[in-house]
């Protein structure tokens, strides 16, 4: 279905059945019996549960984004939004990553519908995802439709493949961030954006 949206995706989907029967393996190999009453309807949930973790494989950002504003009266000052909360999945262990993105851009005649940012996030929040590289995919796709004076975004998470495996550090968050354009190449426009974000007191240095 989404193999024109994402050459990720392989031409053969394996059915729902087959998805379910992955699951019922899981639950044995981890040791519990997928027959027992609390687990039958386990493996539709998890497959339903997957729909919606990697919905986004069935999304094209470039299409979110495709209507925008051209008559915004001249306005060309920084447009901002903060705290765009996400879930992902990280595809080293497929465990959640949470957290907020903030994205901004400095318009050149075109804006885009501020539902849109969170759209285009969540298209490619819900994939296999690793931090670093959301970061680069939502602020490349806004670059290239928008074609903006600059485009910046910092992505503030949590990894759970941290928090409750492997080396267990709750508490820890990552920041990455992607600056493009003005938001590069001026130091005033990042710090401006970091004040909005409330980073402006530096962790976040010149460039991605
Ligand atoms: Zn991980």
């Amino acid at each position: 279905m989404a193999a024109t949206k994402n050459k990720a995706v392989p031409e053969k989907r394996p059915t729902r059945q087959e998805a379910e029967a992955a699951v019922r393996t899981m639950i044995l190999w981890a040791g519990d019996d997928p027959d027992r009453e609390g687990l039958l309807e386990t493996p539709s949930r998890v497959v339903r549960a997957y729909e919606e973790f990697f919905a986004g494989y069935a999304q094209d950002p470039r299409e979110i984004l495709a209507k925008t504003f051209s008559e915004v009266e001249g306005y060309d000052e920084m447009i901002v939004m903060n705290d765009i909360r996400f879930e992902s999945h990280c595809e080293h262990h497929m465990v959640p990553i949470i957290g907020k993105v903030h994205v901004g851009y400095l318009p050149d005649k075109r804006v885009v519908g501020i539902s849109k940012l969170a759209r285009v996030v969540d298209a490619f929040a819900h994939r296999l995802q690793i931090q670093e590289k959301l970061t680069a995919q939502i602020a490349n796709t806004l670059n290239d439709v928008l074609q903006p004076r600059g485009v910046a975004v910092v992505i503030d998470a949590s990894h759970q493949c941290m928090t409750t495996r492997g080396v267990h550090k709750p508490g820890t968050s990552m920041i990455t961030s992607r600056m493009l354009g003005a938001f590069r190449s001026d130091a005033s426009t990042r710090r401006e954006f970091l004040a909005f974000i409330g980073m402006a007191h530096g962790i976040i240095g010149s460039n991605a």
